[in-house]
């Protein structure tokens, strides 16, 4: 069973607007096996609207418009449907008398323009909306292929969000084929998106009730497996299946499986070895700590973390001799070998992370070229300096790439120990 989805309203045709109504939609159809196999936005115009609305009735069984149901001349909705199916709409008096309820209690006039909110399809049901003045309309249409649903619902977030949950989703429960949907996490690191899905593609095309989608954010991988089959029993089966072979392909890049982000098992094998952790950071200023502390808990591994910005900081705090930042220079192996072991020494830890790096957009002072970043771990068992460079010429995912490969370094340093 598969929906299309129409955000109407013009707003959302210009820089300013984004249509969010259908991303709520779709995780809930989702949650019951609809796939949303189209979505469109279209502006405040009704010939464009009907014409949407009939080619989406043709290829879904589920047709979900939202805005275009509020009193003015730009709320097109309602009419637009009503062209679409060819159907008539009449005045509803509750939904009339309800209307000019809210009004009084407002203290106000209802405006004449506000009638049009009662106009109802015929052969509709009503879906109330406590949180406004526009109710919602499910509509059964029923064609050569069978019955179909088109949906009204109103544009403001909360109203849709209340009135989807309470009035939709169990009439939309039973229409929709008995189903059962199982997803497996593979959270991957320190591979590229190309070679990551080069390496599973084999495994997961061609499978029958398997979905597939590679997110990749500045390094960080989720491969999202989502089975749906007749029972959960098979679901579960095939997803995990099909979770471990690619696993297996993937090796030890794969850094969880059930979801669980890097800094979380970081602290959490940092707390069963009962070692504490500190960072002293260049070129992401912070960025490395922010991510280790949004981890809950995380103040009983987690000592703190120097910003050394400036050549003198890193002296003065981490002791980095001037000497061999004057040699070697601040982005260096040198100088993130001697910031990571200042940083242990000065807060007694057991593990040390430094980055020191150029995010650019210019070379600076060392030459070191643009996207440059060296990241220290030092550790009960030693130091390793690893020196990186991402040619992507932006300085926030420069920065975002370099946090992200030092908590990779130091998990596999903590797997190993
Ligand atoms: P409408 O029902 O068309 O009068 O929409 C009322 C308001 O709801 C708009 O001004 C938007 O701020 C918001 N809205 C409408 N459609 C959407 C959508 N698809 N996603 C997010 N907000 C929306
Ligand atoms: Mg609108």
């Amino acid at each position: 069973m598969n929906a299309e989805i129409i955000a109407v309203g013009s707003e959302m045709l210009t820089a300013g607007r984004l249509d969010t109504n259908s991303l709520f939609i779709t995780e809930h159809l989702n949650s019951l096996g609809i796939e949303v196999s189209a979505k469109h936005v279209i502006g405040d115009d009704c010939d464009r609207l009907v014409t949407s609305i009939r080619r989406a009735l043709a290829d879904a069984d589920i047709v979900i418009l939202s805005g275009g149901l509020g009193p003015t001349e730009d709320d097109l909705t309602r009419d637009a449907v009503a062209q679409a199916l060819g159907c008539s709409m009449s005045a509803d008096a509750g939904i009339l008398a309800a209307i000019e309820r809210r009004f009084r209690i407002m203290k106000r006039e209802m405006p004449e323009i506000n009638k049009r909110q009662a106009m109802i399809l015929d052969g509709a049901e009503i879906l109330p909306n406590d949180r406004g003045t526009a109710p919602g309309q499910w509509r059964t249409v029923v064609s050569g292929a069978g019955q179909k649903v088109v949906l009204m619902l109103p544009g403001p977030p909360s109203e849709l969000k209340a009135m989807f949950t309470r009035e939709c989703l169990p009439r939309l429960a039973k229409i929709a084929p008995p189903t059962a949907i199982h997803t497996v996490v593979l959270r991957v690191t320190g591979v590229s998106e190309s070679h990551l899905d080069q390496t599973i593609a084999p495994i997961y095309m061609g499978r029958a009730n398997l979905t597939t989608t590679i997110l990749a954010h500045e390094g960080d991988l989720q491969v999202r497996l989502r089975a749906q089959c007749d029972t959960i029993e098979a679901a579960i089966a095939l997803s995990e299946e099909v979770a471990a072979l690619a696993a297996e392909a993937i090796g030890e890049h794969v850094y969880s499986r059930d979801g669980e982000s890097l800094e979380s098992l970081i602290g959490k094998r940092l707390m069963d070895a009962g070692q504490t952790l500190v960072v002293a950071e260049s070129a992401t200023g912070g960025g490395l700590a922010e991510r280790i502390t949004s981890v809950p808990g995380s103040s009983a591994y987690f000592v703190g973390g120097y910003v050394t910005y400036s050549r003198r900081m890193k002296t003065e705090l981490l002791g980095v001799p001037e000497t061999l930042l004057a040699q070697f220079g601040a982005v260096s192996k040198e100088t993130a070998q001697a910031m990571a072991e200042g940083a242990k020494t000065a807060a007694h830890a057991d593990w040390a992370i430094s980055i020191t790096g150029n995010a650019g957009p210019s070379t600076d002072g060392d030459k070191a070229p643009v996207g440059t970043v060296y990241i220290g771990v030092a550790g009960p068992d030693g130091i390793e300096v690893t020196h990186r460079v991402w040619p992507v010429n932006d300085r926030g995912r420069v920065r975002a790439f370099a946090v992200q490969a030092a908590l990779d370094l130091l998990n596999r340093r903590l797997r190993v120990g």
